[in-house]
C-alpha cells in the first residue's frame, strides 16, 4: 500500500507517519517527488487494521499496490529516477555509455581500453575481475588485482569504474574499488546477493537473466530495493528464446515496457545479446532509438585474442564511430552525447 501525502504536508507529519509505521513492524520507504510525497507501506497490512490511517494528518489517501514489486513501480514513485553515480546523472536526457573490455587481463589491456573509450565519448569504464563463466575451465578473472588495474585505469582517465559483482562474499572487496556494482544475469534471482547489495547505497546495473520474465526481473529489484538501496539501473542483456543467430535475443521491448511500469532507468548490453561484434552497432543504435537511457559495450582492443567473449567485443575503432553515430542521432530524439572527446 501507498500513503499519498498531502501538498504541503510538513516533514513532522511525515515523521509521525514512519514511526507509527515503523512501530508496528512495517517497512517504511519515503519517495519525495516534486508534487508530493509518497510513503511506501511493505509488511502485512493486517497490522494496521485499528491504526486510522486515513484520518491522520497530512494524509491525502491509501492506495494499494497490485503489482507484486512495489518500490520499483511507477504507483510508488509516479517520477521517472536519476541516479547519481559520483557526479554522472543515469536516467536524465544524457545518453551514457559504459565501455571496456569482458575481463580485465593485464595492466596493458586495460590502459589501452580505458584511453581508448574515453576518448570516444564512455563515461565509465567497464571491466570484469570476477567472472561467472559457463565452464570452470574457462578464464575466471583476476579478482582483485583486476580491480586494481581497473583503478589505476580510472585514475589514468578519470572514467568511473563498473564491475561484477558474483557473490555476498567479495561485495566488500568490490565495493573498494567500483564506482557502481554490476549484477550479472546468473545472479538476477541469487538473493543473497541482493540483499547484501539492498545494504549498500551504492549504484548497481541490475542485469535482466536470460530466461526472467519482466516481472520477475522487476521483483529480484525489489529484493536490492526494499533493503534501501534504490539506486538501481535496470539493464537489458538478451533472453534466452529458440533463435540459434544471435547468442541470446534482445528484447528490445524490454525498455518501453520498463518506462512504462517503473521509474527506473533502463540500459541495454547489445554485447551480450548478440554475440557477434557486427551485430553491436545497430542493437545499439535501436536501443537508444526505443529510449534506452545507455549502453554497456564490450570493447576490446585486441578482439581476437580476448581471453572472454571475443567473438562479441568490438574493437576501438567501430566503438569510436558507433558513438559518432549515436551522438548524430541523439538530438533528433531529444537526447544529450558528448561523442568524441578529440
Ligand atoms: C558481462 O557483462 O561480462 C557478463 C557476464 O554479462 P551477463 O551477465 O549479461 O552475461
Ligand atoms: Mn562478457
Amino acid at each position: 500500500m501507498i500513503i499519498v501525502m498531502k501538498h504541503g504536508s510538513t516533514e513532522q507529519q511525515i515523521a509521525e507517519i514512519s514511526r507509527t509505521l515503523k512501530s508496528l513492524g512495517l517497512g517504511v520507504h519515503i519517495s519525495e517527488g516534486t508534487e508530493r510525497t509518497i510513503i511506501g507501506v511493505i509488511g502485512d497490512k493486517q497490522l494496521l487494521r485499528d491504526i486510522p490511517l486515513e484520518i491522520m494528518p497530512g494524509v491525502e489517501k491509501l492506495v494499494p499496490i497490485v503489482e507484486s514489486y512495489k518500490l520499483a513501480g511507477r504507483t510508488f514513485k509516479p517520477e521517472k529516477s536519476l541516479i547519481d553515480v559520483n557526479g554522472v546523472k543515469i536516467g536524465g536526457s544524457e545518453i551514457v555509455i559504459m565501455a571496456g573490455p569482458c575481463s580485465v587481463e593485464s595492466r596493458e589491456q586495460i590502459m589501452e581500453a580505458a584511453a581508448s573509450v574515453r576518448k570516444a565519448g564512455a563515461k565509465f569504464l567497464r571491466g570484469g575481475a570476477y567472472k561467472p563463466r559457463t565452464s570452470p575451465y574457462s578464464f575466471q578473472g583476476l579478482e582483485e588485482d583486476g580491480l586494481k588495474l581497473l583503478k589505476e585505469a580510472s585514475e589514468a582517465t578519470g572514467l568511473l569504474i563498473i564491475s561484477e559483482v558474483t557473490s555476498e562474499h567479495t561485495v566488500d572487496i568490490v565495493d573498494r574499488y567500483v564506482d557502481m556494482f554490476q549484477i550479472g544475469a546468473r545472479n538476477v534471482q541469487n538473493f543473497q546477493l541482493l540483499k547484501e547489495i539492498g545494504r549498500s547505497r551504492k549504484p548497481v546495473l541490475f542485469k535482466r537473466g536470460p530466461s526472467t520474465t519482466i516481472d520477475e526481473w522487476l521483483n529480484a529489484a525489489e529484493y536490492i530495493m526494499s533493503g534501501g538501496n534504490y539506486n538501481v539501473v535496470l539493464c537489458e542483456r538478451g533472453i534466452r528464446t529458440f533463435e540459434t543467430s544471435t547468442r541470446n535475443t534482445l528484447d528490445i521491448s524490454a525498455v518501453p515496457v520498463i518506462r512504462n511500469i517503473s521509474h527506473l532507468p533502463v540500459f541495454v548490453d547489445p554485447s551480450h545479446s548478440a554475440g557477434k561484434a557486427y551485430l553491436v552497432p545497430s542493437l545499439s543504435m535501436a536501443a537508444i532509438a526505443a529510449g534506452a537511457d545507455g549502453l554497456i559495450i564490450e570493447v576490446h582492443p585486441d578482439p581476437i585474442h580476448a581471453m572472454s567473449d571475443a567473438a562479441q567485443q568490438i574493437t576501438p575503432d567501430v566503438f569510436d564511430s558507433l558513438c559518432s553515430d549515436i551522438s548524430r542521432i541523439a538530438p533528433i530524439l531529444g537526447r544529450k552525447f558528448e561523442g568524441s572527446v578529440k
